[in-house]
């Protein structure tokens, strides 16, 4: 089963405590895609400049990634830049220009309607409702989203969280988009807003998965050593997590126990990416690394039954 994937495509100047990168490719679809193709065929999404280099286009076609709906139009692809301190949890951003974002409308392509997978990347709410509503009838619906959408589009994102089956956000997000302090409680209140199910990130800590009939499952991050990079952690594990229910989602419902697996394999994606600046890592991951970590993930965090 294909993913249907929209979000940003991005040049990225990321700064570490140790080391500081420009024109970096990054955004949360190109994130999410190519995490995603590792699974399933991906059909993106997006808007890119005329200065966006050809080599991410041949990353992303390398990756079988179906490039129907990248639109490439005149002006300068969305740029960011953003820096870590030691706690690498804690980021700031430096600086925003939308530049061919600003008047981005997602128009999907022939062939993308009836994707059964969706995955709605970090982009304004309004923009993930423009797509839903071209969708017909899709199996699974999933939302990413961030601070700056709580702040200023924050109506527009409560009537996206009524429509979708699964809504990931961080901690910080969680705690402001609710006004709890407990993330139970924020789990509780957002699956009450209408997802099935919801997946609260803690950057190096891990998720918190929340389902129906109070269902719940503490997943721990992968235990790494040498992070060098986090960005694009979140939109690697929500690649990771829909490209692995468009894999082995066929005909059944998807249940609890196939999301906790699904977090699990986007864990250990999230785990890869962080390991280098941009994709440099993650666009270089096989299936055969992603199964045997994720055996060892098993076995570290003693998983039972998975
Ligand atoms: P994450 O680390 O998961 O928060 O994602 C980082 C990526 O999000 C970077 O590659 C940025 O280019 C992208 N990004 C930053 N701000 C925005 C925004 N306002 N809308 C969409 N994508 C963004």
């Amino acid at each position: 089963m294909p993913v249907l994937i929209v979000g940003s495509i991005a040049l990225d100047d990321i700064k570490t405590q140790l080391a500081e990168h420009k024109n970096l490719l990054g955004g949360s679809a190109s994130y999410g895609a190519v995490s995603a193709s590792n699974f399933s065929p991906v059909n993106l999404v997006g808007i890119v400049g005329e200065d966006f280099p050809q080599e991410h286009i041949e990353l992303f076609r390398r990756r079988g990634i179906d490039l129907g709906g990248l639109q490439i139009v005149p002006g300068e692809t969305f740029r960011w830049s953003g820096e870590y301190m030691w706690d690498m949890n804690v980021r700031e951003t430096r600086s925003v220009e939308l530049n061919v974002f600003e008047h981005f409308t997602p128009t999907l392509p022939d062939g993308y309607h009836a994707t059964p997978i969706v995955l709605l990347a970090n982009i304004a709410p309004d923009l993930q409702h423009h797509v839903l509503n071209q969708v017909s009838q899709p199996r699974f619906v999933i939302a990413d989203t961030m601070d700056l959408w709580i702040n200023i589009a924050k109506e527009s994102l409560e009537k996206l969280v009524a429509r979708v089956d699964m809504l990931i956000l961080n901690d910080g997000e969680a705690r402001q988009f609710t006004g709890e302090t407990s993330l139970i409680k924020a789990g509780k209140k957002i699956r009450a807003m209408g997802p099935q199910f919801v997946a609260i990130k803690k950057g190096e800590h891990g998720c918190l998965l929340f389902g129906p009939e109070a269902k719940y499952f503490s997943c721990p991050a992968y235990p790494l050593e040498d992070i060098h990079d986090p960005t694009g952690a979140g939109d690697s594990f929500a690649g990771g997590l829909a490209g692995y229910l468009a894999s082995t989602v066929k005909d059944g419902e998807v249940t609890f126990e196939h999301l906790k697996k699904a977090v699990v394999y986007g864990s250990v994606l999230a785990s890869y990416n962080v390991e280098a600046f941009s994709l440099e890592r993650l666009k270089t991951v096989d299936s055969a690394q992603i199964d045997s970590r994720y055996d060892l993930f098993r076995h570290i965090a003693h998983f039972e039954g998975l």
